[in-house]
This record gives structure tokens, sequence and C-alpha cells, in this order.
């Protein structure tokens, strides 16, 4: 299967972030009709990750303390099928009963694809996305 890299195409696509907001909260809303928890989940944009020495593919987060998902500001110049597996895949951490046991990752791919009937793939950056790629690939954990 072809893995094409995560900016398949020009600044063009780049999103606004009200974009970004509008498409959260449809899909948290979608989300929500099969996980009920997720729909009072709240989104934060942040203008970099807080991280030190963030990688290339740490564009989200979610963050259990207060039910909040954390999208980094560059995740606009991503694909929409990009944003989407981003959004999904952390939707999937805030859906899951069980989040601190081991397997939370592939767990959090396999609750967006019950709750959206679609797979979460990787590209070939390992970028999470709807439409090209593979299933989480093993060496990056479950
Ligand atoms: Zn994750």
């Amino acid at each position: 299967m072809t893995r094409s890299p995560s900016f398949p195409d020009t600044g063009a696509m780049t999103a606004s972030t009200l974009d970004l907001h509008r498409e959260f909260y449809a899909e948290a809303d979608r989300f929500g009709r099969v996980y009920p928890r997720v729909l009072d989940v709240a989104l934060v944009v942040e203008p970099q990750h807080f991280l030190k020495d963030p990688s290339y593919r740490d564009l989200g987060w979610y963050d259990p303390k207060d039910h909040t998902i954390h999208l980094v500001d560059r995740l606009r110049q991503f694909s929409p099928s990009h944003r989407l597996g981003i959004i999904r895949h952390e939707l999937g951490h805030a859906a899951d009963d069980d989040l601190g046991a081991p397997g939370s990752e592939l767990r959090a791919d396999y609750l967006a694809e019950k709750a959206r009937g679609q797979p979460i793939l990787y590209d070939g950056d390992d970028v999470q996305n709807v439409s090209v790629g593979v299933r989480r690939p093993y060496y990056l954990g479950g």
C-alpha cells in the first residue's frame, strides 16, 4: 500500500483556527452519538507543542485531568484527512474507559473506527489520517 507524506498538497489547504474548531466539534458531536462521554470534551489549540523536543508527528493529545483535547496549531497545515485522523484518534482516547491500561494507542484507533466506521491510518511519516497508509505500525507501540 502506498504511504504518501503528510503534506500532499500546497499551503492552499491550510485551515483557519476557526475551521479547526468547527471540524473538531462537528466530529466530537458525531463521535458522541456512539460514545456520549466525548460530547463535553473541550478543544484547546496550542500555539506550539510544550514538549521540549516534540517529534514531527506530535500534533495532539488528550488530557484526562480536565477532559480536554489539545491540538497543535501546525495541524492546520495538514490535509483535511490528516486533521480528521488526528481528531478521531484523540477522541478515541477521550472515549476510553480504561485510559491508563496498556494498549491505549491501539484502543484509541479501535474506538475511533467503531464510532466512525473508518480505520485510522498512518502515512509515511506515521501521522494519523483517514485516507492513506496502514493501520498503526507495531514500532509505534500500542
Ligand atoms: Zn494517542
